[in-house]
């Protein structure tokens, strides 16, 4: 008799440990069916970040949100523009994001997710070189563009003679709005998301931003047909795109200092930085912190568990005067 007790405690320690070394935040899964609850047009948009603008929508946490988004030039920009128009652009124009959505219940310190559940690319996309801009900005100070007819079925650009490049869309601009009512420029990404350019935002991802304001004011757009980690030249392939998402509010979870992000594969955190240093360390403090609070391990472990299976991305070396750098870690490796 006292044997088994034994047994089924040590049996239910298991369990309840076992459940323990879990991330309380669900895997990402796409539901092959899913209700469209509202749809966003792509002139209800903002291109700076404020918790004064004004919501175009509220909904209830759960809500599944069909977007379509502008290019980034809003418009300025055609399939025929040459590229002279880009010395002329009107760089107040940039990044319109659609939004703000205001989500019901969402106070500051709570998380709201978003999952991207499908992303339907343009039929066309430009990519430029823009004086005074860019990684190799002393090298490279003529203006250059160029543009592409997309097929969202077909899912492929011939760059060059026989140079492929593989689409995979994602949505440059993500974000919350942050705790102030200055108009901040949508150029640097920030903790509350905003211009991450982070290529890893495909379909199929969980985007985690740490809310700021009542409401959290989510918003969505810059969508890039494909870009390489960094964005060196500056621009992707920029495009108008259909997103849709299922935006949901968590509360009494772990908070947030920045977005992070998950799929079946990894769970990852991120951080932006004035230095690419700077950006890497705090990456690599939230992916401690991640450790040590979702898996009861010891600063140190964590640090040295970052260390061995830890991947630092360089997202984007661009948009100054802040760089982002995320951590991945493996679900495999943390059990999941
Ligand atoms: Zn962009």
């Amino acid at each position: 008799m006292k044997k088994t007790i034994i047994i089924l405690f040590g049996f239910s320690l298991i369990l309840i440990l076992g459940c323990k070394s879990k991330s309380p935040i669900a895997k990402s899964e796409i539901p092959k069916y899913f209700k469209i609850d509202h749809t966003l047009t792509s002139d209800q948009t903002h291109n700076k970040f404020s918790s004064t603008i004004e919501p175009v929508l509220r909904v209830k946490s759960g809500a599944v949100i069909e977007v379509f988004t502008e290019e980034a030039s809003d418009q300025e920009l055609n399939i025929n523009s040459p590229k002279e128009a880009i010395g002329t652009m009107n760089a107040d124009l940039i990044h319109p994001i659609t939004g703000p959505v205001y989500v019901e219940g969402a106070e500051p310190g709570d998380v709201i997710t978003v999952n991207l559940l499908e992303i339907e690319i343009g039929d066309w996309g430009w990519l430029a070189i823009f004086p005074g801009f860019g990684n190799l900005d002393q090298e490279f100070t003529e203006p250059y563009l160029r543009n592409f007819k997309l097929d969202d079925k077909n899912r492929t650009i011939n760059f060059k003679d026989h140079i492929n490049i593989e689409l995979k869309p994602f949505p440059g601009v993500m974000g919350v709005a942050p705790p102030t009512d200055e108009m901040l420029s949508t150029i640097p990404p920030r903790a509350n998301g905003g211009n991450m350019d982070n290529p890893f935002l495909v379909e199929g991802t969980l985007v985690h931003f740490p809310v700021f304001v009542d409401g959290a004011l989510f918003s969505i757009g810059d969508c890039h047909a494909a870009q390489g980690l960094g964005e060196v030249c500056g621009t992707a392939i920029e495009a108008p795109m259909r997103i849709v998402y299922r935006i949901t509010l968590e509360k009494g979870g772990r908070s947030i200092p920045e977005p992070e992000y998950e799929n079946n594969d990894y769970y990852a955190v991120s951080a932006y930085g004035t230095t690419l240093i700077e950006a890497s360390q705090k990456a690599t403090k939230y992916m401690v912190d991640y450790l040590e609070k979702e898996f009861y391990l010891s600063r140190e472990e964590a640090y040295l568990l970052c260390s061995i299976a830890g991947d630092l991305q360089i997202a984007e070396v661009v948009d100054l005067p802040h760089y982002l750098v995320s951590m991945h870690i493996s679900k495999k490796v943390l059990g999941l």
